[in-house]
């Protein structure tokens, strides 16, 4: 079920008129659909006291989203210094921000601690004897190693670079605590694009026993879990949807138990990415050119650096031709590419769809996350504009697309040459 109907009655009565004035290719998000997501997972878990979801910033780090997240009440997850100044640029301080680097960098920490801080998700025990100061709020990365398999995506724990191990954690809290942090969270990330929402309660359950274990060794108390991001999106029209409810309300029940057994509770915390805006984009592409050899190929007007999914996971993205209906028209079986010098550069193998004629529109759904975000210049390709739809029905350019301009940009330094003496 990629693109909704409400997306739909919002975007194509409109597409030629935006089509026209601002020419393709184009990434487009939907603000209704994105606030219609946010306020469901706010509802969903609104019987947890303190739940929060961190947008996870890499999954479309967009000042004009980032807005739509702050206005709802959402935080953000960063993992690099742009992301912070992005998040910061919000509005967003402090306890707002979580910051989840790895292999992080002495400039990294120092950013993190400057303007008004945030809530440091440490990667490593070897990081403490590097933070620039002692945070009173402290959150590890947990690695589970063998105790969880990864999902299908994200792979399994012990070949994972992230997070602490489990025969480290206690001493990292512990390290922690005796250098005088007084407040404690816990963090894992183990899933990505999950639809099955029982792998996510599995990990919310595994963090309240992990906190459990760890205040009676220490004798300190979890202000927080943080379940990570990994919350799935149907990409293909027979999937269902992440089951929301049943997933919040088995969570809530922990946290329930959880309360009962201790007497207080930790709140709750996800940084969702991919959940939040997934669904709420679509890359809006001409047809160019047809290719008929061993197979039919439909060239586009974009090309992978709008666009690296299919290319790098062979991921799906469910593709309309504008104004075709297939149940209507007869199909056919082809390749829709790019331009680039790389045969990975698809955004559909053999795929079944109505007749494709030159100047047709073609609509490449749920490019909301890793969508844009995730292009890339290889082969000089420049990364399209993006569009916000707005509740009110405009339509907003919110990134221009790249220039020669922006790409020759980094070739323009002062002279700078070490001459070594023999
Ligand atoms: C990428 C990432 C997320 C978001 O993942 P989604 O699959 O988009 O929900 C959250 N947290 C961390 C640490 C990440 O690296």
């Amino acid at each position: 079920m990629p693109m909704s109907n409400d997306f739909k009655k919002r975007l194509l009565p409109a597409m030629a008129d935006i089509v026209a004035h601002f020419g393709t290719p184009f990434h487009i998000y939907d603000e209704a659909g994105i606030y219609d997501t946010g306020l469901g997972l706010k509802k969903a878990f609104s019987n947890i006291d303190g739940f929060m979801e961190y947008y996870a910033v890499k999954a479309l780090p967009n000042p004009s989203i980032m807005a739509i997240m702050h206005k709802m009440g959402f935080g953000f997850d960063c993992s690099s210094i742009p992301e912070l100044v992005l998040s910061r640029q919000q509005g967003a301080t402090g306890e707002k921000i979580i910051f989840t680097s790895n292999n992080t960098t002495d400039e990294d920490f120092k950013v993190a601690f400057s303007d008004g801080g945030c809530i440091l998700n440490l990667d490593d025990t070897s990081l403490i004897p590097k933070l620039p100061a002692i945070p009173e709020l402290i959150c590890f990365r947990y690695n589970p190693g063998p105790r969880r398999t990864g999902n299908d995506i994200i792979g399994n724990p012990v070949e994972a670079k992230y997070g602490v191990s489990h025969d480290q954690i206690l001493d990292a809290y512990r390290q922690m605590a005796e250098l005088g942090s007084t407040r404690f969270g816990l963090h894992t990330m183990l899933a990505s694009n999950e639809l099955a929402y029982s792998y996510i309660v599995e990990t919310t359950r595994m963090l309240l026993k992990l906190t459990e274990w760890l205040s009676a060794e220490l004798n300190i108390r979890f202000e927080f879990i943080n379940i990570g991001g990994g919350l799935g999106i149907p990409y293909r029209p027979e999937e269902s949807p992440l089951d929301l409810t049943q997933m919040s309300r088995e969570i809530i029940e922990l946290f329930d138990t959880y309360q009962s057994d201790n007497g207080y509770a930790p709140k709750l915390f996800m940084e969702s990415g991919r959940y939040m805006t997934g669904p709420h984009g679509v890359l809006v592409t001409k047809a160019i050119n047809h290719k008929n050899i061993y197979r039919k190929y439909i060239g586009v007007d974009a090309c992978m650096s709008a666009l690296m999914r299919p290319g790098m996971y062979g991921a799906y993205h469910h593709i309309d031709v504008f104004g075709k209906d297939p149940a209507k028209l007869s199909t056919e079986k082809v390749d829709v590419v790019g331009s680039l010098c790389e045969n990975i550069d698809k955004f559909a193998v053999e795929r079944e769809l109505p007749v494709i004629d030159t100047d047709d529109i073609l609509i490449i759904q749920d490019t909301g996350a890793h969508g844009h975000a995730m292009g890339f210049n290889y082969n000089a390709k420049l990364r399209p504009k993006e569009l916000l739809l707005r509740q009110n029905g405009s339509v907003e350019l919110i990134r221009r697309e790249e220039t020669m301009a922006d790409y020759f940009s980094t070739l323009n330094f002062e002279k700078n040459v070490l001459n070594i003496k023999a």
